[in-house]
């Protein structure tokens, strides 16, 4: 990747790191005991602070540090992503996920040193109130866990939906111009390999749709996706 935008990975999800000469803008920033590798990370590249976390969803695996940068920097969230972590959806979270200070519903934008880094709700997926972050510049998208890991996974008490999903990651191929896609978990990869788990949830939802025509409960559905799927 450009020296301007790194992944850091490890523990929980991925981060991205962009670089301006006023600050640096991250995306995500795992969970809270992460937080003094992701600023030691931070440092040994540049002398500038963070100025914004722009977060993809709300699991304390990607917000689960907005509480150390909150003091520090504005964090900017989805308003559903806010709300599922002030209504503490995630059932095995920790009581101390702090949601963002400022939040969107369709698409905002940060500008900070000349560069820009825009964030867009496609629809539901993973969640419902999953961001895709844009950088125009690097032609580079962070898609949170739209896209991770090999097979999605679907948080319905989170509004999740893998009907949605597919129309979601649709809109964004087709809206946002990149080459580049860090996934909310695994390593970086490309726009065929985001088509290529695209077409993986659609085998899914298919697979949902076809056992929910043939009067299988929801929960009889939900055990053939985990053990097919998984
Ligand atoms: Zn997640």
């Amino acid at each position: 990747m450009p020296k301007t935008c790194t992944k850091f990975e490890g523990d929980g999800g991925n981060v991205a790191v962009y670089l301006t000469g006023e600050g640096a803008i991250l995306v995500d920033d795992k969970y809270d005991r992460d937080h003094d590798a992701i600023a030691a990370h931070i440092k040994s590249i540049t002398d500038q602070p963070v100025k914004y976390v722009l977060s993809t969803h709300y699991h304390e695996d990607h917000s689960g540090g907005n509480g150390k940068f909150l003091p520090t920097a504005e964090v900017i969230s989805t308003a559903n992503a806010r709300t599922n972590i002030v209504k503490r959806v995630q059932s095995n979270a920790s009581a101390n996920v702090e949601p963002a200070r400022v939040v969107f519903t369709d698409e905002t934008a940060v500008f900070l040193g000349g560069k820009e880094v825009r964030a867009k709700f496609f629809g539901r997926g993973h969640t419902n109130g999953d961001a895709i972050i844009y950088f125009p510049a690097l032609r580079t998208i962070h898609t949170g866990d739209l896209m991770a890991g090999s097979t999605p996974l679907i948080d319905y008490p989170g509004g999740g939906s893998v009907v949605e999903w597919t129309r979601t990651l649709d809109a964004a191929m087709k809206t946002l111009d990149f080459d580049r896609v860090i996934p909310g978990h695994g390593p970086i990869t490309n726009k065929a390999g985001l088509m290529a788990y695209r077409n993986n949830v659609e085998k899914l939802r298919d697979r949902a749709a076809g056992l929910i025509r043939a009067g299988k409960s929801q929960a009889d559905v939900a055990k053939v996706m985990t053990a097919e799927f998984n």
